[in-house]
This record gives C-alpha cells, structure tokens and sequence, in this order.
C-alpha cells in the first residue's frame, strides 16, 4: 500500500492521506483531492513556477509504503 499525504506534498494543512495499491493509484486519487479541494492553492504554485513533472516528482519524494 503506497500513502502520500496532502500535507507533505503542498504544505497546506490538510489530513488528507492518499492511498493506493500501487504509486500511479495513489499519486492520481492525490492529483484528483488537490484539484477538487485545493484549486487556488495549485493554481497558486503553478503560477509560482511548479510544473506538473515537479509535482509528480515531490509526491514519489514523500510517499510511504507500507504493508
Ligand atoms: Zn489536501
């Protein structure tokens, strides 16, 4: 089970924890909270320069697995 948290990958505060059997599952049930709950703020950090190849990059960087 692969988990990557809201929280450590945008910096809001935020408990949501995605979760999924593989990373592609988790990164993309992410991607899908951030752009239902966090609009402004990822438009914010795009408008600051982050890409989507960094994004993607920030959440293989702090995704855990566990059993
Ligand atoms: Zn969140």
């Amino acid at each position: 089970m692969h988990t990557i948290a809201c929280q450590d990958v945008s910096g809001i505060e935020c408990s949501f924890v995605a979760k999924g059997e593989t990373m592609e599952a988790a990164m993309g049930q992410l991607k899908e909270h951030g752009m239902g709950m966090h609009q402004e703020e990822l438009a914010k950090m795009m408008a600051d320069g982050m890409s989507e190849e960094q994004m993607m990059e920030k959440m293989k960087a702090v995704a855990k697995e566990e059993m």
